[in-house]
């Protein structure tokens, strides 16, 4: 279970606690006792959304976006999937969802501006979040997708246009000239 430091070190990491936070926290818990920490590329999380939830993940389970073991895909799931290299362990794991279902009825009928009340609703998700069974709360799965490759670097080019470095990789040639990516969507704009 999660001690009260490990929660409130991610509060002040995320800037307020909320109930996407605590499922993020959830996940990050779990992940660390059931894969190990990522201190480098250990472990690779794949993430289906970019709301609170995924700070939690990066503060506890080590997979952060600057490392590379931590890869965004922009579908707006509460999905996230994570690989351990060493042995190709995987897991995929979706928000129920029902959980906070009489909650947000509750929360629904409350007007905008009843803020205590609403602060009320949202510690008690917090609560139930806390406390619910891990599987009550997350459907577990096999991962679906392959493990992603490690992180490469790559050297920089120069782009022609704008004079700035981009990763080789971004780099694109239109017509001769190597383009950066904004560059490249500038011209396809004004074309
Ligand atoms: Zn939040
Ligand atoms: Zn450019």
């Amino acid at each position: 279970m999660l001690t009260q430091k490990q929660i409130d070190d991610v509060v002040a990491f995320h800037g307020h606690h909320c109930p996407g936070l605590t499922f993020g926290m959830r996940i990050g818990d779990w992940v660390f006792r059931e894969f190990g920490r990522a201190e480098d590329e250990e472990i690779v999380a794949v993430v289906e959304t970019d709301m609170c939830s995924v700070d939690a993940i990066q503060f506890l389970t080590g997979c952060t976006f600057g490392k590379g073991n931590f890869i965004f895909l922009d579908y707006g799931k509460n999905a996230y999937s994570f690989f351990r290299r060493s042995d190709g362990k995987n897991v995929r794991l979706v928000t129920r969802g029902g959980l906070l279902y009489h909650l947000r009825e509750e929360q629904n009928q409350l007007a905008k501006d009843d803020f205590e009340e609403r602060k009320k609703i949202r510690q008690k998700m917090i609560e139930k979040i806390l406390s619910a069974d891990f599987e009550e709360i997350f459907a577990i799965s096999p991962a679906q997708i392959p493990m992603p490759e490690t992180a490469k670097i790559h050297t920089s080019i120069r782009c022609e246009q704008c004079g700035e470095m981009a990763m080789s990789t971004r780099i694109e040639t239109v017509n001769g000239k190597l383009f950066c990516i904004p560059c490249r969507k500038k011209i396809e704009i004004s074309s």
